[in-house]
């Protein structure tokens, strides 16, 4: 029986049930954090993050795939925690996250710089996946990257790569923070088809930003999935325009290659220095887990979308892309 690492161990495939592809337990600056923490109360945060994780289980959803990495405040342990206290399965990531230049950790070894050498990057991946992450028996069961505005900058390039090669090396598949205003998911496949990945092993996240069908077809042609992951972020693209989007991707039969979240957290500290909780939930009221199966859903069935696609994109998906090599 095919099986895949969870928070809480392994899981079989066939137990993911209810996949959202792309959701965030914490999205923390963690140095920041450390040292102005004013704004965190570490038990209230846990116990908020538990309800909400229970309301999202309430609706049917049984596993949450969180590609909270390196530069996003990944800390295992307090995961641990709050998985102790909820039925959900949540699948760790390895990676690191940035929009251009890499930490001043890696910036003097690796290939290009002073020291030269193998990319650290490579062995830090795939030792959180084989081994487990931070002394925890939790092992990442996938790997995440970013791309944005900015482009491929030579930052941006060193991760894509070092992701690349820690997915030949492991198998592990792929989610990668996507611009789609730059095309940005077609830089990602080239780069990664550069480097020997698998394009089905490849989540082009964030690609429900657009509603421009012909790069969002180029990019299922290409063999990946396109991430439809952040609905309730209705101030970056309209829910009409999101469900439309989507419904118009399965009609033209790409309903197999397409994985669906909120890219919601229960709790991300962006906005807490210049903001309050409620000027971020009255400024996207919808960004939270229950709106796809709340909102979505039924909207999708009203333009045609069967249950039956639904299951696809929900269940059949997610446990494909987590399976072995295609
Ligand atoms: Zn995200």
């Amino acid at each position: 029986m095919a099986t895949i690492e969870s928070v809480r161990g392994q899981v079989e495939l066939d137990e993911l049930g209810t996949v959202l592809m792309h959701e965030h337990v914490f999205v923390l600056s963690e140095e920041i954090r450390e040292n102005y923490p004013g704004y965190w109360d570490e038990d209230e945060r846990v116990a908020d993050a538990v309800a909400k994780l229970t309301a999202l289980k309430s609706r049917g959803v049984d596993t949450i795939v969180d590609p909270t990495v390196i530069g996003l405040g990944r800390y295992i342990p307090r995961i641990q925690r709050v998985n102790e206290q909820v039925d959900i399965n949540i699948i760790a990531a390895t990676g690191l996250y940035t929009y251009n230049e890499l930490p001043f950790f890696l910036q003097y070894a690796g290939p290009g710089t002073m020291f030269g050498g193998d990319d650290p990057m490579i062995a830090m991946f795939v030792n959180d996946i084989s081994k487990g992450i931070a002394g925890t028996p939790v092992k990442a069961a996938f790997l995440k990257c970013a791309i944005e505005e900015q482009g491929l900058t030579p930052g941006v390039e060193r991760v894509l790569r070092a992701v690349a090669a820690a997915h030949v090396e492991t198998g592990a598949p792929i989610t990668v923070h996507t611009n789609p205003h730059n095309e940005s998911g077609l830089i990602v496949q080239k780069i990664f088809a550069e480097s020997g990945v698998d394009a089905t092993k490849v989540v082009i996240g964030h690609s429900g930003d657009t509603t421009d069908l012909d790069y969002l077809t180029k990019l299922v042609d290409g063999g990946s999935y396109i991430g439809m992951d952040r609905f309730g972020l209705d101030v970056l693209l309209p829910f009409e325009q999101r469900v439309d989007t989507v419904a118009q991707m399965c009609q033209r039969g790409y309903v197999e290659q397409i994985v669906l979240a909120h890219d919601a957290s229960c709790f991300i500290d962006w906005f807490s220095a210049g903001t309050t909780e409620d000027a971020k939930d009255a400024a996207a009221p919808n960004w939270h887990f229950t709106h796809i199966h709340d909102d979505v859903l039924p909207a999708l069935r009203e333009r045609g979308v069967t249950d039956g696609q639904i299951t696809t994109m929900l269940v059949d998906n997610p446990r494909r892309y987590f399976s072995g090599r295609s």
